[in-house]
């Protein structure tokens, strides 16, 4: 009944028919679904689909936000797109099958290799590379949409015209999808290693660069009032690149997970636009949610990094720093597995602090079994998981999860830290930058101000790392030099091996 007054739920009414305000703006909505000749009940279904692409698309969001309901989380997101998908299919918005099929299997040809061969670590780049063909989709769809409305053969002899508000989104849709494009595709190259990840700086570069984004706006103006001016097209479309392209030259491989948050964000937003352009609610909705959420992760990579859009984009941090502190002879000790073995079997609490080393060497099924025999043995072990430990959000809760450790002996980093002073042990896996006690305290580091794990407050700190080179910031740890720290070095993977076989060799004696 109420549903039955909401215009998304009135096909019943004819569309030829002028039946009142209802009839209205049904017709309108048709004509925004992009389904003006359809049967009633193809538009109900249309609507129905759309809907529940929506619903779907915003639990995915929710649940994707906690590691114990990530994956249906993912199923709900792949679900909206099928209905996504369907719904479009039956608006008659394809220009053939043909071509729908030749898509479909270029994509799977693209993605399924991307999903299958890449492992986890390289996890970020795929990500970029996904927001290129993306953004690569939105900025073909807007500049299609220009040709064909302004090509004179198409309407009869008569010059297209764009109105100004149509012309000004898609403008803004093509300059945001083909920044995202080469930016993505830099970002992609420097976590690859295909271009060195250190940020390539040149002088008066953010000069340089808001002059060419400062001339691409104005071509846009001009094309906004002015879109038979198609000369002026290309031109505008080879700014938006250049500018994606030295946008992300600069900035280091460190920051690049946030640079990536943010063209994800920059992409959502072209499709939203795309989707005002093609007159598709679907689109319009979709490309909000991407691009708010990708907005918001990167809000929450900055914070916890403790940085400032501005400085990730325009800072190129990443440089190798050599601080004071590294130039002064100090000394490490080193232990072997079998005594560290016996101190953390003599624990009351152990605090595991993972990073990226522990995703590189895929420690994480011998650091469950580590986990399985101290807790036989009376221990309380918990994990502390840090805002961007690793190489993308969320990594070190993926991994453990993957290895099945009950998601309540998981804990955020404001909610651990507390427990650091009453810990015997805290047992640093490949984790470098994000127990930096140098981000506390030395104002001329560059990581000055990230939260960090506090494992220095431990009553024991044991380090896993094959050797002291710096983590991602390029930084200096001082952590390794402490009085109370051991460093164990060695690949992840086989130090914690070694473990586990001690431990439960005592254990037998
Ligand atoms: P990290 O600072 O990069 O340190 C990782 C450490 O792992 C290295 O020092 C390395 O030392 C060790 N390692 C590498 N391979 C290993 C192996 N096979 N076995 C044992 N150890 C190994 O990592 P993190 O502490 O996790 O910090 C993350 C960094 O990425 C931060 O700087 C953060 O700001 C940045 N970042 C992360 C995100 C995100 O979303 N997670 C986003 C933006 C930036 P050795 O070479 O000596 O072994």
């Amino acid at each position: 009944m109420v549903l039955s007054t909401l215009p998304f739920f009135s096909p019943a009414l004819p569309l030829g028919q002028d039946a009142g305000p209802i009839n209205q703006i049904s017709k309108a909505l048709a004509r925004a679904a992009g389904q003006g000749g359809a049967d009633p009940y193809t538009q109900l279904m249309v609507h129905f689909s759309y809907i529940l692409a929506v619903a779907l698309f915003v639990l995915s969001l929710k649940w994707l936000s906690s590691p114990a309901s990530a994956r249906r989380g993912v199923l709900a997101g792949e679900i909206g797109m099928l209905a996504a998908i369907i719904g479009t299919l039956l608006a008659h918005q394809i220009v053939n099958w043909e071509w729908i099929i030749v898509a479909l299997v270029l994509g799977s040809a693209i993605g399924v290799p991307l999903a299958v061969f890449m492992p986890m670590t390289a996890v970020p780049q795929r990500t970029a590379l996904s927001h290129a063909f993306g953004a690569l989709a939105a900025a073909l769809v807007g500049t299609a949409h220009y040709y064909l409305e302004m090509d004179p053969a198409l309407k009869m002899g008569h010059a297209g015209n764009i109105p100004p508000v149509e012309m000004g989104i898609l403008c803004l849709e093509v300059l945001l999808g083909s920044l995202t494009v080469t930016g993505s595709t830099i970002a992609f190259g420097k976590l690859q290693e295909l271009l060195p990840g250190r940020p390539i700086t040149y002088r008066f570069q953010n000069v340089i660069n808001f002059t060419i984004l400062g001339t691409a706006l104005v071509l846009g103006v001009l094309l906004t009032i002015k879109p038979q001016w198609t000369f002026l097209f290309p031109v505008f479309i080879g700014l938006g690149l250049l500018f994606g392209f030295l946008l992300v030259l600069p900035i280091g491989g460190a920051d690049m997970p946030t640079v990536i948050a943010l063209l994800n964000s920059y992409a959502g937003l072209s499709a939203s636009l795309m989707g005002f352009v093609l007159d598709n609610q679907m689109l319009i909705v979709a490309g909000a949610l991407d691009g708010a959420s990708g907005l918001f992760l990167s809000i929450i990579m900055c914070k916890a990094m403790n940085r400032s859009f501005a400085n990730v984009l325009f800072g190129a941090f990443g440089k190798v720093q050599v601080s004071a502190a590294a130039i002064e002879q100090r000394t490490v000790r080193s232990t072997t597995a079998e005594e560290a073995a016996e101190i953390l079997a003599d624990a009351n609490l152990v605090i595991v602090a993972p990073g990226y080393g522990m995703a590189v060497a895929q420690a994480q099924h011998k650091v469950r079994e580590l986990y399985d025999l101290l807790i036989k043995r009376g221990v309380s072990v918990k994990f502390a998981i840090h805002p961007v430990a690793g190489r993308m959000p969320g990594h070190m809760n993926v991994l453990l999860a993957e290895a099945d450790i009950p998601y309540t002996d998981l804990v955020e980093m404001d909610s651990i830290n507390g427990d650091f002073p009453g810990a015997d042990v805290a047992l640093v896996i490949g984790a470098n930058d994000v127990t930096n006690p140098a981000a506390r305290h030395d104002k001329a580091s560059p990581i000055y101000g990230m939260p960090i794990l506090d494992v220095d407050k431990a009553r024991t700190v044991m380090v896993i790392k094959r050797s002291m080179n710096p983590g991602f910031a390029g930084v200096e740890n001082e952590l390794y030099y402490l009085d109370r720290t051991l460093m164990l070095f060695g690949d992840a993977k086989a130090v914690v091996s070694n473990l586990v076989k001690e431990l439960a060799e005592s254990a037998k004696r």
